[in-house]
């Protein structure tokens, strides 16, 4: 008798008595059927034994006060709550016409998913959730990459800590020359049942904590957990214009699963070095670059320094304003799409420190020549305007 055995049959049909019916009523209705049945004198007809059979399996269930709770308890939980979304065949017993071999298949139109919801309530020799196979830890670790690197691209070794099977004991938790044998409560399933009949509930065994294996002389070096810190080397490809701070996910490098599930994934926090000269900003480079009064007022072709390549000419319009930007396309950092960011140059008047005596007086000849324009002239105005 089984679970499905429960679903399927309706015990109290089969002797023909209500389900508030009384331990002595059934008794009765059993006597009355059983008689009836009875293959002493109804030989050699099938039906006749079918039916004799039907009716003292009714009865070993209904006659126990224990069996026939759960069997109630069952069909309450189970039997009453679905609804059949096709094809309601009617007179199928007392479970509403529904198809129970669509439940456990989990094939049919109203099951998907139940053979999952049966095989955890009813441990009947399924696959238990502690021996599905399980997907591997995600991993988090950082690295440091230089300028250059970040830009282009790079492989990296990577030492990632993690726990994994004890190597003195390659993960039996047995001291050597030992070998763990098969847990004697759940006999190595790893699961117990809190099951008085047909019906329970199962969780981790507490022999073995879910193990099915028990130790006796458990290895010194893990004290026979089987689990130990260890650490691996990987490596890993970080592609080419990461930003500093950026987290990067390497699918499947994480810690392996365990009964073969799959790997979890790695997660990079990259740090990027500074470089003296350039800075980033996303997929554009940054350079600042000092020139003269000279150069922005009269204008000039300046060289600019370019990311592990040429210098590149820009040229300054005259009467360009200090910090004016300039864009040099194409000599920024290569994207995802292929395409490749820009050069942004930031021009920056260098006052000098030193003057000869030719550039003071030129500088003072300067000054007399433009005394007439005041620069913050018009700030002063626009200041009293408000
Ligand atoms: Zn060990
Ligand atoms: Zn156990």
């Amino acid at each position: 008798m089984s679970t499905k055995d429960f679903l399927e049959k309706d015990y109290y049909k089969a002797l023909g008595v209500s389900k508030t019916a009384k331990p002595a009523e059934i008794k009765a209705a059993y006597r009355k059927l059983a008689r009836k049945y009875h293959p002493d004198s109804n030989q050699g007809d099938a039906k006749a034994e079918e039916r004799f059979k039907e009716i003292s399996e009714a009865y070993s269930v209904l006659s126990d006060e224990k069996r026939r709770k759960e069997y109630d308890e069952a069909r309450s939980l189970f039997g009453g709550g679905f609804r059949v979304p096709t094809g309601q065949r009617p007179g199928q017993g007392g479970f509403g016409g529904f198809d129970l071999g669509d439940i456990f298949s989990g094939t049919g139109d109203g099951g998907g998913g139940l053979g999952d919801l049966f095989g955890g309530v009813f441990n009947r020799g399924r696959t238990t959730a502690q021996n599905r196979p399980r997907r591997g830890a995600d991993v988090e670790t950082e690295t440091t990459l230089s300028f250059g690197d970040a830009i282009d691209g790079t492989t990296v070794a990577l030492r990632l800590t993690g726990e994994g099977p004890c190597p003195t004991c390659h993960g039996t938790g047995a001291k050597a020359g030992t070998v763990p044998r098969m847990c004697p409560s759940c006999q190595g399933t790893g699961q117990s049942s809190r099951n008085l009949g047909s019906f329970g509930i199962s969780e981790p065994c507490k022999e073995c904590r879910g193990r099915g294996l028990v130790v006796d002389d458990p290895c010194p070096a893990c004290t026979g957990s089987g689990r130990a810190m260890s650490s691996r080397t990987i490596q890993a490809r970080i592609p080419a214009g990461v930003a500093d701070g950026q987290r990067i996910k390497l699918a499947g490098k994480g810690a392996p699963g365990e009964r073969g599930g799959p790997a979890g994934d790695l997660y990079v926090r990259v740090h990027v070095k500074p470089h003296p000269v350039f800075g980033r900003s996303a997929g554009d480079l940054t350079v600042t670059v000092p020139v003269t009064f000279a150069e922005l007022s009269l204008g000039s072709e300046i060289k600019v320094p370019s990311h592990r390549g040429a210098p590149v000419t820009v040229r300054i319009p005259p009467g360009t304003q200090n910090g004016r930007k300039f864009l040099v396309r194409g000599k920024g950092v290569r994207r995802k799409d292929g395409t490749t960011g820009n050069l942004l140059v930031t021009v920056e008047v260098m006052v000098p420190q030193d003057l000869n005596s030719k550039a003071r007086s030129a500088i003072e000849e300067l000054r007399e020549a433009t005394a007439g324009q005041d620069p913050r002239e018009e700030l002063l105005a626009r200041a009293r305007e408000a």
